[in-house]
């Protein structure tokens, strides 16, 4: 998975390649998916969600520059996948999920694996945790409809933000920077993820 679809693909990132090594993929999914975690797909992990790609997370998780001391705020916890490979790069991750389950068996399973620096919530993570905030870094991992209003309040100054941003069915991963005039944005690539959905996401009712 590393040699191929990540080197060959220009991760160059040492630190994410030597975590996405050692990282066990087929932990974060149903045991009849295990045999196909390491390969170049989001795989269902429930309620109609996803594991990411092995691809787009290494691409996202680049994309933050991590040194080790940050504070992340991750939107999107799904298997918890991202959310442990955040946990060995970061200092501590706050991470949120809207859909209980899902964040249970996430929260269940980061704790079994002795993730130690992740905070969990059950909630719409589209107003972000202002409780928690200013936050070095925040990841998006689900499609938001426009970039959310509460990274300029959030995010600390010359942090990084990772969100993919457009229609539902097809996103462009833009990597935005905090600067003194606002967000700096640039595009990365298109994307396509599942629906951010929430007060500043799409309305469950309305994706498509
Ligand atoms: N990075 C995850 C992984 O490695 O498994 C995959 C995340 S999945 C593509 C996107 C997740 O975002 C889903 O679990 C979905 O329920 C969640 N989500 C969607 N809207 C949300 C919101 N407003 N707040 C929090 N989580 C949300």
């Amino acid at each position: 998975m590393v040699d191929e679809q990540l080197r060959a693909r220009g991760i160059h990132d040492r630190h994410v390649l030597r975590i996405m090594e050692a990282m066990p993929r087929h932990l974060f999914v149903d045991d009849t998916l295990a045999a196909r975690a390491y390969s170049d797909h989001a795989l269902p992990i429930g309620d109609e969600q996803t594991i990411s790609q092995p691809y787009m997370v290494a691409l996202m998780t680049q994309a933050l520059d991590l040194t080790g001391n940050e504070k992340v705020l991750e939107i999107g916890t799904g298997s918890g996948y991202q959310t442990a490979i955040l946990a060995e790069l970061a200092e501590r991750v706050f991470t949120i999920e809207r859909i209980p389950a899902i964040a249970a068996a996430a929260r269940e399973r980061l704790t079994a694996l002795g993730y130690t620096n992740v905070v969990f919530r059950c909630a719409d993570g589209t107003l972000g945790w202002r409780e928690m905030a200013p936050f070095d870094r925040i990841l998006i991992t689900a499609g938001a409809p426009r970039m959310p209003a509460f990274l300029e309040e959030q995010l600390r100054p010359g942090g990084i933000a990772v969100v993919p941003v457009g229609e539902s069915e097809n996103q462009s991963l833009v990597k935005a920077t905090r600067t003194e005039d606002g967000l700096a944005q640039r595009v990365l690539c298109g994307c396509t993820f599942v629906p951010l959905i929430g007060r500043e996401g799409w309305a469950s009712g309305n994706v498509g």
